[in-house]
């Protein structure tokens, strides 16, 4: 990249040099702007913070309750030294933002992590006029298409209710901060109860609290004599196949993820059931958010970034690939946050 451009990838993070601000910065900077609560985007340490207001009880969970943080509203323009910055849609989790950046006429945008579904959780991915959109690329290759999500949802609410039939629990595994809220609110509530691992529950609770969700869940408690034969159980991967998980007797156990589109990641993950269900955008999705930005220029980080790169450069885009340390595809493949 060229030292002229308006933001520059550096061994901190993205960086605007003339405002001096840093996007989502991998290590502990003076000024960051932050896309999202995901932890491989709010990093803790910098001096201080600036995300949209519905990202600051998350950030202020995740990284401490004394980080000096300011939230933004989406679609209001504030200044540091002469560069215009504001914050849009990304439609990824509650709170996600795309970041605008404005000098003398030329306009940047950072997608940070986003997707083009609706989910009826965070507000939609809006497209943002641009010169130069530096994209995501967890899923791009043309083997990842997703299905509607209110017909997965259905898909998981229907296997649900068949295993509370045969009296047996269900366990499905989701992200904490994310997938778990997409899931909740889409599903068929009527079923039976749901419970959270710990995780789940105090992300829902923090978010709650803030009035930016309202899915009540009860905790999966340590009380030996509860009956989860009807239940459905949502906790990370990392509760599954452990001691926690070995309460719930006769379980069948699922996973929701955008991995679950390649061959063989269900046997991989140990799950009876895989459901195709992501918080990023897929190939067409990547393709129509990217085209709908007007820009000509594109700058693709973490997934399948250099594919990604030669196709977009097919198609006529000037693009580049970036290296990040946003953990991208390993991070999702072990945390399955996508
Ligand atoms: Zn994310
Ligand atoms: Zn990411």
């Amino acid at each position: 990249m060229s030292s002229e451009d308006l933001l520059i990838f550096t061994k901190s993070g993205i960086y605007c040099k003339i405002a001096d601000v840093y996007i989502d910065p991998w290590r502990p900077v003076q000024r960051a702007i932050i896309t999202h609560g995901h932890s491989d985007h709010a990093r803790p340490g910098s001096k201080s913070y600036i995300c949209h207001s519905d990202s600051v009880p998350i950030l202020k969970y995740r990284l401490g309750k004394s980080i000096n943080i300011r939230g933004e509203s989406f679609g209001n323009t504030f200044s540091v030294n002469g560069v215009n910055f504001s914050l849009y849609p990304a439609g990824h989790i509650i709170g996600s933002a795309q970041i605008r950046v404005e000098y003398r006429g030329e306009v940047w945008v950072v997608s940070g992590d986003y997707k083009v579904q609706h989910d009826n959780v965070c507000q939609p991915f809006e497209p943002i006029t641009c010169n130069t959109f530096i994209t995501e690329s967890t899923f791009g290759l043309p083997v990842y298409q997703w299905k509607p999500l209110y017909e997965t949802c259905k898909n998981i609410s229907d296997w649900w209710a068949e295993n509370a039939k045969q009296k047996r629990p269900t366990i499905l595994t989701a992200y904490s901060l994310g997938k778990a809220q997409n899931i909740l609110q889409n599903i068929d509530k009527s079923i039976g109860p749901i419970y959270c691992h710990g995780a789940i529950q105090k992300t829902n609770q923090v978010l709650m609290e803030a009035g930016l969700f309202d899915v009540k869940t009860l905790e999966v408690s340590e009380n030996t004599a509860t009956d989860y034969t009807n239940a459905l159980i949502l906790t990370p991967p990392s509760g599954l196949n452990s001691s926690w998980s070995n309460k719930f007797k006769h379980a069948v156990t699922g996973s929701a993820s955008g991995w679950m589109m390649l061959r063989g990641m269900r046997r991989r993950r140990n799950v009876d059931k895989g459901f195709v269900l992501s918080d990023h955008a897929d190939w067409n999705g990547l393709n129509t958010a990217i085209k709908a930005t007007g820009a000509s220029r594109v700058i693709v980080t973490h997934g399948y970034q250099d594919t990604y790169t030669r196709y977009l450069s097919e198609q006529g885009y000037q693009a580049q690939s970036e290296k990040t340390l946003f953990e991208g595809e390993q991070f999702a493949i072990q945390n399955q946050e996508s």
